[in-house]
């Protein structure tokens, strides 16, 4: 049974309690790693300086002091620790969470269909291993 390393347990207890619980799950089933939980405001000027994020603090999920967000994605040995490349894969692996999240009741929103109409091709801004709670 596969679970989180050091660096990706420490960045999913930033975040909220049924993200923690949701991802306990995934990660015993498909491999992934915890790329960030809360983010500061330095973090986060930062993300939207380099385009990773739209969100100006404090306004993304992921600036609260427990974290509404979290980023993980599929855990991939020889692009170590993510090939950013590999849509199809990073859309596997967001379905299976939705997947599991739906089971759990846990409800979620992902970085590859914004507007949760299970469409990936009409995304405007693809942020494909970030995944939010919607309440
Ligand atoms: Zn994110």
């Amino acid at each position: 049974m596969a679970g989180f390393g050091v660096r990706s347990e420490e960045r999913l207890a930033t975040c909220e309690v049924r993200l923690q619980e949701l991802f306990r799950e995934v990660v015993t089933h498909f491999d992934c790693v915890v790329l960030c939980g809360h983010r500061s405001k330095a973090d986060q000027d930062a993300a939207v300086r380099d385009g990773k994020s739209k969100t100006p603090w404090p306004k993304s999920k992921h600036n609260p002091v427990v974290s509404l967000a979290v980023d993980v994605g599929p855990f991939d040995r020889p692009a170590f620790p993510i090939d950013w490349e590999d849509r199809e894969r990073l859309s596997l692996f967001a379905g299976f969470v939705l997947g599991v999240s739906r089971i759990r009741g846990i409800p979620i929103r992902w970085g590859g269909d914004w507007d949760g109409d299970t469409q990936v091709k009409d995304n405007d801004f693809d942020d494909l291993v970030h995944f939010e709670l919607i309440s």
